[in-house]
C-alpha cells in the first residue's frame, strides 16, 4: 500500500480528502466529511458536504468533472482522522432551550426524548439536575479558586480546573484523559473541547441573539458529565454577560 511521510506524524499509510476538507483541517472548520468505500489505500477518498452534494447531483452521470473539482490531496492516515474529526458534521445531540425567557434553568432534551431541566442558583457557580432518580450538583470547591466539579451520590464524578483568572479555558480529566475546554472566539459563543489538538466536541450557542444551545459531545460519555461540560461554558456565559 502507499505511504506518504508526514511531517508531523512520520512514514505513514495515506488517504485521499477534497482539497475542501485538506483547508478546513488546517481552518479547523467543519465542513462536512464523506467517504468512499476504496480500499486500496489505508484510509478511504473523503470529501466535504459541497463535494457530496455535486456528487449526488451527478445521479450516476460520469464523474470525471467531479473529480477535477475535488482536486484530492494526499494526507497520512492520522491526518485523515484528524480531519474526519475536524469536519464530520454531527447532528444537534442534546438541544438546550430556557425554560422561559427570565430564567435561569434550561431544558434539555436529546432527539424528541426529555432528559432534565437543568436549575440553575441565583448562586454563581451552583447548580443541579435529576437524572434517573438521582440528584446530581454543579458546584465550585472553594469560592474563587476552587475546582469546577460534579457531585453525586456522595462523590465528585469529574472536575474541571480553570488554571487562569484571565483564560476561560478548562483542564479536565475525563476517563483518564486530558481535555481542555477552550473558549473559540468569534462568530456564536462557541466552546471546544480538545483531546492534544483533536476535537472531541463543542458547545454553543444558536446565534449570538439566542440562549439556546446545542451539546455536540461524544454520546457514548455519560450524559450526565456532557452536561457537566455544557455547565462550564453557561458558568463562563453568564459571568460574562454579568
Ligand atoms: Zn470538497
Ligand atoms: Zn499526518
Amino acid at each position: 500500500m502507499k505511504t506518504a511521510n508526514c511531517p508531523k506524524h512520520g512514514e505513514k499509510g495515506i488517504g485521499l480528502v477534497c482539497t475542501h476538507v485538506a483547508f478546513a483541517l488546517i481552518r479547523r472548520e467543519r465542513v462536512g466529511f464523506y467517504w468512499g468505500d476504496d480500499t486500496d489505500t489505508v484510509r478511504p477518498d473523503a470529501w466535504c458536504s459541497e463535494c457530496e452534494k455535486a456528487l449526488v447531483a451527478l445521479n450516476g452521470a460520469s464523474s470525471e468533472d467531479w473529480f477535477k473539482k475535488v482536486k484530492f490531496k494526499v494526507l497520512c492516515a492520522a491526518c485523515w482522522d484528524e480531519a474526519k474529526a475536524v469536519c464530520h458534521q454531527k447532528r444537534c445531540m442534546i438541544d438546550a432551550v430556557p425554560k422561559h425567557f427570565l430564567s435561569n434553568n434550561y431544558l434539555l432534551s436529546e432527539g424528541r426524548e426529555f432528559v432534565t431541566e437543568l436549575r440553575l442558583s441565583v448562586w454563581r457557580y451552583r447548580g443541579n439536575f435529576e437524572i434517573a432518580g438521582v440528584r446530581y450538583e454543579l458546584g465550585r470547591e472553594r469560592f474563587v479558586r476552587g475546582d469546577f466539579t460534579i457531585f453525586a451520590e456522595r462523590r465528585v464524578l469529574a472536575r474541571a480546573t480553570k488554571p487562569s483568572i484571565f483564560h476561560t479555558c478548562f483542564q479536565l480529566q475525563l476517563f483518564g484523559r486530558n481535555l481542555v475546554l477552550h473558549q473559540h472566539r468569534g462568530g456564536r459563543p462557541t466552546f471546544i473541547l480538545f483531546e492534544s489538538n483533536r476535537e472531541m466536541g463543542r458547545v454553543f450557542q444558536r446565534s449570538v441573539f439566542t440562549r439556546r444551545a446545542c451539546i455536540e459531545l461524544p454520546d457514548e460519555w455519560p450524559i450526565t458529565i456532557r452536561i457537566f461540560i455544557f455547565w462550564l461554558a453557561l458558568v463562563i456565559w453568564n459571568w460574562e454577560a454579568g
